[in-house]
């Protein structure tokens, strides 16, 4: 894939970078290799002076980090600006919680004294999506390089000038240049990379396929992966839910960032007594929301990051919909190559229809009907992946004790999914492995060694 900025909304290219040859990358990787030495040796307080000062300049640049992601992927300034101010606690969090997360661990064992200390790896790259391209790199970035690793990303070939953007604000908070580095390459260079002994650790938030890719070529070379994958999240209604409020909440569960989120619910899995009227209630709502250029303040949903994103959808809407599913709202692509997609409602998505078994990145809402709550966690779980999932019931009890059945690495009970710095973030089964925030997350990319004095 070109690496270039191209704007979704105008169907313009703004922008094209020449591709880092492995000769340059190669220099980057020495310099990051030399530079882990001396990082790993820095005080948390020293760390924690520069971490805040990312933090504060990202705020700073709130509205033109905005633009670009408006520009080169599609996502509301409104909603850029939040993604940002999301970035900014996060590096807040890290500066003010790493030290606690990671000190020694006291064991009691016969020795006279025994603990985990907690190191850094070293040269950590991170392969990063296009669909939140800043909050998918600082919820890695921040811990890892609080915990003294270094940072090298391969961002999405869509989003160089975001990639550029936070390679420019590490620099700017006092990080020595090598600790954090962006890498305009193609996902070519990514195997070579892994290979490199100097290189330690991936992390890749993306696709299944990248995903099992990029493991594979770490497996090979026995190095540590954090896989955060796709999703399928279940949005199940039981029928003493309060509606209203249940199928306010899913339509905005389903339009984050236009449906382009590992953690939008995507298949609603209604009871059987209110499936009717949520389906209309949904209707209204998804038809409130308002379409227009990314750069408006109105707008509330843009076009999809890509235009192939959009014609790849809306073969999987007609597929399914050869295969029985039912459309209850019309929107999709007004033509092909055209990345604007209107949100739609697809119901009677039953097995042996592409909708059932794949994810859906964009604006469709999957309903599926559950007899009783049992069937509704049995259709949850019927899924590759297992990411998130939310459970919408009057009685929170219940609804405690069917989250705990469903598999995946989250689920909210009457609320919708939502990542923070507090809590674990990650998935099972399809969905991947590992888990970024909170005190797991900056755990991942360390060397949990054990010490054991006689
Ligand atoms: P993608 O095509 O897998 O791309 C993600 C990153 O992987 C990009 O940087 C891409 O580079 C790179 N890549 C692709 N193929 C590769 C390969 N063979 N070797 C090495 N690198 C490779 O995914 P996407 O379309 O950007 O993102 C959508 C997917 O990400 C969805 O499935 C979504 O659910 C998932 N996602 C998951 C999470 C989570 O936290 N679980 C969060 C966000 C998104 P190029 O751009 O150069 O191809």
């Amino acid at each position: 894939m070109a690496i270039e900025s191209f704007n979704p909304y105008t169907g313009r290219v703004v922008r094209r970078f020449r591709a880092f040859s492995w000769a340059k990358t190669e220099r980057i990787l020495a310099q990051a290799a030399r530079e882990a030495l001396t990082w790993r040796t820095t005080s948390f307080a020293h760390r924690a002076e520069r971490m805040h000062r990312a933090a504060a300049l990202l705020r700073a640049r709130q509205d033109e980090l905005a633009r670009l992601m408006a520009i080169e992927m599609g996502k509301p300034v409104a909603d850029g600006r939040a993604e940002v101010e999301k970035c900014a606690l996060t590096c807040d969090y890290y500066a003010d919680h790493a030290e606690e997360f990671l000190q020694d661990e006291l064991i009691k064992t016969p020795a006279q004294r025994s603990f985990i200390s907690h190191e850094p790896l070293g040269v950590v790259l991170a392969v990063m999506p296009w669909n939140f391209p800043f909050w998918q790199v600082v919820r890695f970035a921040a811990p890892a390089l609080m915990a003294g690793n270094v940072g090298l990303l391969k961002h999405a070939s869509n989003v160089p000038q975001c990639a550029l953007a936070l390679e420019a604000i590490f620099h700017d908070a006092g990080f020595p240049a090598a600790t954090f580095r962006t890498l305009l390459i193609g996902s070519d260079l990514v195997e070579k990379l892994i290979a490199d002994d100097r290189l330690k650790a991936v992390t890749l938030t993306g696709s299944e396929l990248a995903g099992s890719k990029v493991a594979a070529t770490a497996g090979a070379h026995i190095k540590k992966t954090v896989l955060e994958l796709g999703g399928s999240d279940a949005f199940i209604v039981l029928a003493d839910a309060d509606l209203e409020l249940a199928a306010k909440t899913a339509a905005q569960a389903r339009m984050i960032n236009a449906g382009q989120s590992c953690i939008a619910a995507k298949r609603f899995i209604v009871e059987k007594p209110v499936i009717k009227e949520f389906i209309n209630q949904l209707k209204t709502h998804l038809l409130a929301f308002r379409t227009g250029d990314p750069l408006d303040e109105a707008t509330q949903y843009g076009p999809l990051a890509r235009p192939d994103l959009a014609d790849e959808l809306t073969e999987q809407v007609e597929d399914s919909v050869r295969q029985g599913a039912k459309v209850e709202l019309y929107g999709g692509q007004s033509e092909a190559g055209n990345a604007l997609f209107r949100p739609m409602i697809l119901s009677r998505v039953k097995p042996g229809q592409r909708a059932y078994h794949e994810e859906l990145f964009g604006p469709v809402a999957l309903v599926l009907e559950a007899h009783d709550a049992d069937d509704a966690v049995r259709l949850a779980n019927d899924s590759p992946f297992g990411l998130g999932g939310a459970i919408w019931t009057h009685d929170a009890k219940r609804g405690e004790a069917l989250a705990r059945r469903v598999e995946a690495g989250a689920v909210f009970v009457n609320s919708m999914v939502k990542s923070s710095p507090e809590m674990p973030f990650g998935g099972v089964k399809k969905s991947g492995y590992g888990r970024e925030l909170s005190y797991l997350g900056i755990r991942e990319f360390v060397n949990q060694k054990s010490i054991w004095i006689g």
